[in-house]
């Protein structure tokens, strides 16, 4: 309920989050990994495939037709392992997704001011910046007496249009 309550949830919320981004960090590291080296394989293939059918149709060596069978199943096999790792890939990277006005913003090239957190909700923020991008709440006082118009682009965070909102 009290201010140190939420600043302490929001702590503990944002270890949660690194400790989660680094698993799944980790994890794409590994997939990555995994479908370069499929990747790797499929290429060595088609060039062995390649050779074979060179050999046999150019050279006239005795290459089976059961050979050259076996190799395209085991490449189409590879080709099935890459897709089902890419798919892989794809969860863990919308399991990490930051709440998308973070991400739009982060995307965006937003950066946090180091020591500059929201008043409202103690995220990270941008002290030249009027709202927060986790909250949406207003990170400045207008000293001009101007109160920012109401629900300006806190759904749906605009940058570069942030600063020069206030012409037409
Ligand atoms: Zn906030």
């Amino acid at each position: 309920m009290g201010f140190i309550d939420d600043v302490m949830k929001n702590i503990n919320q944002g270890i949660n989050d690194i400790q989660n981004k680094s698993q799944d960090v980790m994890q794409q590291v590994s997939i990555n990994a995994r479908i370069r080296s499929l990747e790797e394989r499929k290429q060595q293939l088609l060039v062995n495939i390649g050779q074979l059918v060179y050999d046999k149709y150019e050279k006239g060596d005795e290459v089976s037709e059961d050979l050259l069978r076996e190799k395209v199943k085991e490449l189409a096999g590879l080709e099935r392992d890459i897709e089902i790792a890419r798919q892989e890939l794809a969860t863990v990277k919308v399991d990490t997704d930051a709440p998308r006005a973070q991400k739009a913003a982060h995307s965006a090239g937003y950066k946090p001011t180091p020591g500059f957190t929201c008043p409202s909700c103690g995220a990270p923020a941008n002290s030249s910046k009027f709202y927060c991008v986790a909250c949406g709440g207003a990170l400045k006082e207008t000293k001009e007496g101007t109160p920012p118009p109401n629900g300006a682009s806190t759904q749906n965070f605009n940058p570069g249009s942030t600063e020069g909102t206030q012409t037409d």
